[in-house]
Formats: structure tokens, sequence, C-alpha cells
């Protein structure tokens, strides 16, 4: 394989063209927008789905598993849902060679599949809160480009679907959901802006939406994830109702939250360089991989050494992987870098003989140490690489980000552009014109600029409510 497409210049080639050459999914499945998951990139996936499920769960979710399969009766309960849905549903309409007496939908996603049980499961404040989530693959007609793990047609999808007793405690459902995926940023060493949509541009359905955005380069933005408030409207077409401690009859409140394989190609797209993927080591495939070099001369065995050090690191749930292949040590160099391996060891002859073992991060900074405290010091460097890449990837997102104080400015932005809005549609739309793009929306907590005072609209000079808003070229 030749040199990447720069990065920078030409993000969608290089993006396309990194992901395939590390072997994290192969597109020549012949469904459009269907994927195969490769072993790698099926690794890269679990370890990523731990992560999810270790957070949702500390929050007090549980893991449950709906059928695929969703009658078109129940899916046409929420008027605004199915509007927004209707025209990306599969649909089955025969079982074997007869027809299907009601059509079923392949999920699009599962409220309309979880609701209905809901409002079985529900029936006392003594129910509630109810959390469940699951992961499993949904389905939608997507009709734009599609591009692996960015835009797809069966998505890998999680989703946390709760009831809570009041709009309140959905608002608290909705912060503690924001604090879980800060700790799963945390660990994908990513850097990224909660945004409240525009009414325009919320969920199909819902009284709110958040959105996770983050910066791709060039003013472009994508949208990772998102946490959805909705009040009433569904609980009210369902029927999902309970009965208070004084005997009183309420409809439940209910919050989603979803992510999807996205965050894979977020991960990719944030870290990757110009050798390849980037790896944070919660989620590479292999943390450490050891290279041993077989020695010509003297009795010093480096694969022997390789194997013993891989069982003494794999004791402690890390994840190694020793490169026995029978390819030159620089070739399998280069292979590991395009495949985002964050720790390297090599173990040539020399290591051998004197007890030491040479390492190589996935950003390029080199060390020796001896190998009997082989485990603390690859932790230490772990800990170290996870370090950089965030510091890396922070100082990115800080730059990605400007103030416009005209709607010309928004013209050709390379950068996602903060401006004053009114709040009004009218003018969200002449932001949306001018930056050839979208308005992501109002910011949930603080801006990764410095503080300025509010001031009058960008685009209609009332200094009536203001609000800061972000503009954008989402990807
Ligand atoms: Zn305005």
């Amino acid at each position: 394989m030749g040199e990447l497409p720069d990065k920078r210049t030409a993000f969608i080639e290089w993006y396309l063209e990194v992901i395939e050459a590390a072997q994290l999914t192969d597109k020549r499945y012949p469904v459009k927008g269907m994927n195969v998951w490769t072993p790698y990139g099926f690794r890269a996936r679990r370890c990523l789905d731990a992560v999810l499920i270790r957070e949702i769960e500390a929050t007090g979710s549980d893991a449950v598993e709906f059928p695929a399969l969703i009658p078109s009766t129940e899916f046409a309960k929420e008027a605004e849902h199915i509007q927004g849905f209707n025209a990306q549903v599969y649909w089955v309409t025969k079982g074997g060679l007869a027809e299907l007496d009601i059509p079923l939908v392949l999920r699009p996603t599962s409220e309309t599949a979880m609701y209905p049980i809901f409002s079985l499961w529900v029936r006392s404040h003594r129910d509630l809160p109810l959390n469940v989530y699951q992961i499993v693959n949904t389905f939608r007609y997507e009709t734009k480009t599609t591009r692996p793990f960015m835009r797809v047609r069966e998505i890998h999808f999680f989703e946390e679907h709760t009831c809570q007793a009041n709009e309140d405690d959905a608002t608290a459902r909705v912060a503690s959901n924001l604090g879980a995926f800060a700790k799963m940023a945390g660990a994908f060493d990513l850097p990224y802006i909660p945004v409240r949509r525009p009414e325009w541009d919320k969920f199909a359905g819902a009284f709110y939406s958040i959105a996770l955005d983050i910066p791709v380069g060039e003013g472009r933005t994508l949208q990772i994830g998102s946490i959805h408030h909705y009040r009433e409207n569904f609980s009210r077409p369902y029927g999902i109702q309970y009965e208070a401690s004084d005997g009183s009859s309420h409809f439940a409140h209910q919050t989603t939250f979803g992510l999807s394989e996205r965050l894979l190609g977020a991960i990719v797209a944030v870290h990757g360089d110009a050798k390849g993927v980037v790896f944070p080591s919660a989620i590479a495939p292999h943390q450490i991989v050891i290279v041993p070099i077989p020695a010509a001369v003297g009795t010093a065995d480096p694969i022997a050494m390789a194997q013993g050090i891989a069982t003494r690191l794999r004791q402690g749930g890390r994840r190694v992987h020793v490169d026995t292949s029978d390819a030159r040590p620089g070739a399998k160099y280069y292979f590991w870098e395009l495949r985002g391996a964050p720790l390297r060891l090599e173990i040539g002859r020399r290591e051998a003989e004197q007890g030491t073992v040479s390492a190589t991060d996935r950003l390029g900074r080199k060390s020796t140490f001896p190998l009997e405290h082989v485990e603390a010091e690859v932790d230490r460097r772990l800990a170290d690489y996870d370090r950089a890449l965030t510091e890396q990837a922070t100082e990115r997102f800080r730059a990605s980000f400007a103030y416009a104080d005209t709607l010309a400015e928004l013209a050709g932005s390379t950068q996602i552009r903060v401006v004053r809005w009114c709040g009004g549609e009218p003018c969200g739309r002449k932001i949306e014109g001018a930056i050839d793009g979208s308005v992501l929306g109002t910011p949930e907590g603080p801006l990764p600029l410095e503080p300025r005072a509010p001031g009058p609209c960008i685009a209609c000079a009332s200094i009536e409510s203001g609000v800061w808003a972000l503009a954008s070229r989402p990807l």
C-alpha cells in the first residue's frame, strides 16, 4: 500500500482508506451501507461496547433485548415519530409465501417496540424509575452517501430507554446520561460538546434533544450520540401510566440515550494520523504488540522471551498480541502503526541478553526499561500515552471553534462558528444559509472559548433573550 491521502485536505478519502487498510471493516458486502465487521474491527467494537456497558450500568441501567420486528400498528401510534422515520424504514410484508395480515417494521430505533411492553411493566410508582438499555442492530434506509461506521443502513446501536415519575426526574436522567457520556468520552480520549438542537432539528417525537458533537476539521462536525427528553409524548399514546402513592394516576416522563459505531468512526477521525489509526488504550484491540526479532547467533531466544512477557502482561487483564509472522521487523512496525496499536515492544538479541525491553508508543516515543518491572513500566507508558492523546485532541478541539460577529464571516468558514442568536427559526435559517450548513443549536455548558458578554442576534440584531449558537457544516 502506498501513502495515505492527506488527512487535513482530503479527510473523507483519508478516512475511507485508513479504515480499510487497517482492516477494521470490509465494505464489499453486496448491500449498500451494510458492512462486514472483520475480526480486528469486531475486537475494537467489543472493547468500545464494554466501556458503554460499564458506564451506563454504573448509573443503574439494566440490559434488555427486544425483538427486531415491530407491528405496523404499534409503529404508527406516535404521529411525529412515524413522520420522522417513515421514509427510512424497511418493511417485512411476507412470512414465507403468505402476505402478513399486519406488516412488520424492521426496527429503525426501539421506542415503538418497547413502549407497548413498558405499559405492562409500569403500573405503580414502585415500578419507577425504569432504566433499561440494549445494544442491538437497527436498520434505516439511509438515502445519503453511506460511509462505514459514520452513516450506515444497519446500525450497531446502543439505546437506553427510561420511564420516570415526572418531568424533573426525567431531566435528572438526562443529566445522568450526560455524566455517563463524559466518562465514556474520557475513556476514548475524545473531546466533544453537548448541544441542544434547535426545534426544527430535534428527534422525531422529542420534547428536546441534546446531541453530542465533535469537530472533525475544516469547520465540519460529526454527531456521535444524542440524549432526548420525551416528556409524556410517547407515554400517552402507548399508555405508560402509573398509580402514585396517593392513588392518583399519571403518565410517565421518558428519556432516551443513543450511541452507535459512529463512536468508532469518530475515534479514527479524531486521533488518526498520516501513518493510520491511533487507538486510545481503552478500545485498542491489542494494547501491546510484541515484536520478537529472531537472533541469528548466540543463545538468546527473543521469541520465548516475548511469549513470557505476553503471559505476564495478560495476567493483569491487558490485551497483548505477539507478532510471530515471518514479515520483516520494519514491515511489522509499519503494520501495527497503521492499525493503531498503542504500545509496541521490541525484543531482539540485545534485549534478550541484557534482560531489557525496548518500547515505542503510537506517538513515536521510544524508551528502554528492565524486564523485571515490565507490568508497571507498560502501565505507566499506556497511561502517559492516553494523557498525551487527550492533550493533543483537546488542543485541536479548542482550535476548532471561533466567534463570528457578522453573517458575512460565516461564508467558507473552516471553524465551527459561535454566534449570538435570538433563538428564532427565521434567523436560524439565515445563519444556516450564510454558513452553508446547520445551526447545531445552543451549547449545554461552557464553550471551549474565552467567555464573552451577550449581544445582539447576528441575523436580526435583536437584543432580547439572546443565546449562543453553534453553526457548522455537519459531515
Ligand atoms: Zn434573530
